[in-house]
C-alpha cells in the first residue's frame, strides 16, 4: 500500500510541470504531452543517403523536428530532445544487438558530440550530452550496465568552416579533419562506440569521430542522432 502511494506521488510530481503549464502536443494539441505517440509515429523517416554506418530517426525538415532542435539549442527547451530518448534507446538496443552478433566487445561507450569550449560557453550546454543521457534513462536496468556514457574521450578544438563554401558531397563527408582531438585513449581498446548527435546533415562530423576513434583501437563505432 505505501509503496503504491510512494509511487503515484512521485508519478504525479513527475508530472507535475505538463499539468499546471497544460502542455499540449505539437502535432495534434492534445494535452498533457509535448509530442504525444501517434504525432511521433506520424513523423516521417529521412531519406537514406547516409554512410550505412549513420542512422537517423527522422527527416530534419518536418516542422516539429525542426521546432524542437531550434528550441533545444537556442531557447534551452530540452524536453523535446528528452521526448525522443525513448526511440533513440530502442534503436541503439536494436543496433547493438546486430553488432554484437558478429563480436564481442570490452566495452560499450555512448559517446555525445562534443562542442568546442568557446561554444560551450556561449551555450552553457551541450545539446548532444542532454540526448545522449536521456537515451541511457532509457535503457531498461537489466542492459543499462553495459553502456557507459563518456563525454572525456574525444575533444572539439576547431569550430567548422561555413559548410556552403564546400561543395561536392565528398568533400562534405571528409571536411572537418583537425576538428576533433582523443584525449583519453585509454578506455577505447576493443569497445564499440557509439556516437551521438541531434542532427546529422552531410555525416562528416560522426565520420570523422569515428575515423579517429577507429585509428585509436576502438573496434567498431557507429552514429545514432534524431535527425537527417
Ligand atoms: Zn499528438
Amino acid at each position: 500500500m505505501y509503496d503504491r502511494v510512494k509511487y503515484l506521488l512521485s508519478h504525479i510530481f513527475k508530472n507535475l510541470d505538463k499539468l499546471l503549464f497544460n502542455e499540449k502536443c505539437l502535432g495534434c494539441k492534445k494535452s498533457g504531452f509535448l509530442l504525444c505517440n501517434d504525432c511521433i509515429n506520424n513523423i516521417p523517416r529521412p531519406e537514406h543517403d547516409l554512410p550505412e554506418y549513420i542512422y537517423a530517426l527522422y527527416e530534419y525538415r518536418h516542422p516539429i523536428i525542426k521546432k524542437i532542435l531550434t528550441d533545444a539549442k537556442y531557447r534551452k527547451k530540452w524536453s523535446g530532445l528528452k521526448t525522443f530518448g525513448p526511440y533513440l534507446a530502442s534503436s541503439l538496443l536494436d543496433i547493438v544487438s546486430e553488432y554484437i552478433e558478429l563480436n564481442n566487445y570490452t566495452n560499450i561507450l555512448i559517446i555525445p558530440v562534443p562542442i568546442s569550449n568557446k561554444r560551450f560557453k556561449n551555450r552553457g550546454f551541450n545539446q548532444a550530452k542532454i540526448i545522449a543521457e536521456s537515451i541511457v534513462e532509457n535503457i531498461n536496468k537489466e542492459d543499462r550496465a553495459k553502456y557507459k556514457l563518456v563525454d572525456n574521450i574525444i575533444k572539439k578544438v576547431k569550430d567548422k568552416t561555413p559548410q556552403a563554401s564546400i561543395h561536392s558531397k565528398k568533400e562534405r563527408l571528409n571536411s572537418p579533419k583537425g576538428t576533433f582531438e582523443i584525449i583519453n585513449p585509454d578506455m577505447l581498446a576493443g569497445s564499440l562506440c557509439i556516437i551521438i548527435d541531434d542532427i546529422t546533415t552531410t555525416g562528416g562530423t560522426i565520420n570523422e569521430m569515428r575515423r579517429m576513434l577507429l585509428a585509436s583501437g576502438v573496434q567498431d563505432a557507429f552514429g545514432l542522432t534524431i535527425a537527417h
